[in-house]
């Protein structure tokens, strides 16, 4: 195959990566100033074949839960921020999350992940109960939780209850960019203090970011790898930002789908064995967006099995999916529609014990 010589010097760093070698900022600041299409057309392959070898044509399903649409903070992206008066507020009780979970499990899914804003109403206890229930009643299977950014205590209690995963997805590194995404009583060191504690607790812990968010660069973009490199989560959340009605970026660019994907690619490079969604927000963007993320590298697919009168209050962002492929009414269909592309559904719990 013939590359030329932005292809070539995107190779050689890409391959650097996959043989377990740190990039340099300014490696990922160039990766990251490519072109999205002349990325993907170098690091797509090399990601899903990595992707391939590690778990096979098989993607993991989790199935999620959005357990309360209440929130504190005022992220300035986010639709269910506090003062998004148009926000449609709801809370699941136990036992609708436990019916939910009954559901799910009769399916055959065997990871649970209860979604929610910061919701002064979800106390430790009761977020613990939950969680003690769940594993109590359904053997073997494995318990996520985000619930945003609590205190060591909090985790801990949440990690003795048996939860195994909890997602925190960082959103960007860059302490200005961090600024402009949200209010001032939110900082970036708080964001990455709580990761750093979820790792320490031994929780497989997700981080991530949007692509395309109101002020990110490349620059920007490269802090994000150096502190994935740094972290090494067992997860990561990457999906395009999209416009939510009544917040200050309502009219606001959406993200790229391309620039997306070839984040999922990278990451995926970065992390052979780390558990990468094809995000609801990527397939909200794109109808093939599922396929493509799976094929950029992504192992992971997240079906909606909230209550479904409650899924379209669950608004983070305009239009997003809630239903068809991206709800477990969809099952069948998504399983055809990974079988055209050669994949299947992988039933296991899936746990990601060390990215690389
Ligand atoms: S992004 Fe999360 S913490 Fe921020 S307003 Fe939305 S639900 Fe709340």
């Amino acid at each position: 195959m013939f590359f030329n010589g932005e292809e070539s010097r995107l190779r050689s760093l890409l391959e650097k990566l996959d043989s377990g070698v740190k990039l340099y900022r300014e490696e990922f600041a160039c990766l990251m100033s490519a072109e999205p299409s002349v990325l993907n057309a170098v690091a797509s392959d090399m990601a899903g074949d990595i992707a391939r070898r590690t778990f096979g044509r098989r993607v993991f399903l989790r199935g999620l839960i959005e357990i309360s649409s209440f929130c504190k903070n005022d992220c300035l992206y986010c639709g269910l921020r506090a003062s998004n008066k148009d926000a449609q507020r709801y809370r699941l009780s136990r036992e609708e999350i436990l019916e939910r979970c009954e559901a799910g499990y009769e399916l055959g899914l065997r990871t649970f992940v209860l979604q929610g804003g910061e919701d002064l109403a979800l106390t430790d206890e009761w977020v613990a109960d939950v969680v003690r229930e769940i594993k109590k009643r359904f053997a073997g299977v494995a318990v996520t939780l985000s619930l945003g950014e609590r205190d060591k205590v909090s985790y801990r209690r949440f990690k003795d209850a048996g939860a195994d995963r909890y997602l925190l997805r960082h959103e960007t590194y860059n302490a200005e960019h961090y600024a402009r995404l949200h209010p001032q009583t939110m900082s970036r060191d708080a964001r990455v203090a709580c990761l750093h504690t979820l790792k320490r607790l031994g929780f497989q812990t997700g981080a991530g970011m949007m692509i395309g968010s109101p002020g990110q660069t490349p620059a920007t973009l490269a802090d994000d790898l150096m502190f994935l490199q740094e972290l090494r989560p067992e997860m990561v959340g990457i999906g395009p930002f999209i416009p939510a009605h009544g917040t200050p970026f309502e009219h606001e660019p959406k993200g790229s789908v391309e620039r997306t994907l070839s984040l999922i690619s990278v990451v995926r490079i970065m992390f052979p064995r780390a558990n990468i969604p094809a995000t609801t927000a990527l397939a909200t963007l794109d109808a093939k967006g599922r396929e493509k993320g799976i094929m950029a590298g992504a192992n992971v697919l997240m079906p909606n099995i909230s209550p479904k009168e409650q899924r379209a209050k669950y608004s983070i962002y305009d239009n997003k999916a809630n239903t068809g492929l991206e709800s477990i009414e969809g099952l069948e269909e998504l399983k055809e529609r990974l079988a055209a592309i050669d994949y299947t559904v992988d039933w296991g719990r899936g746990d990601c014990l060390d990215p690389r």
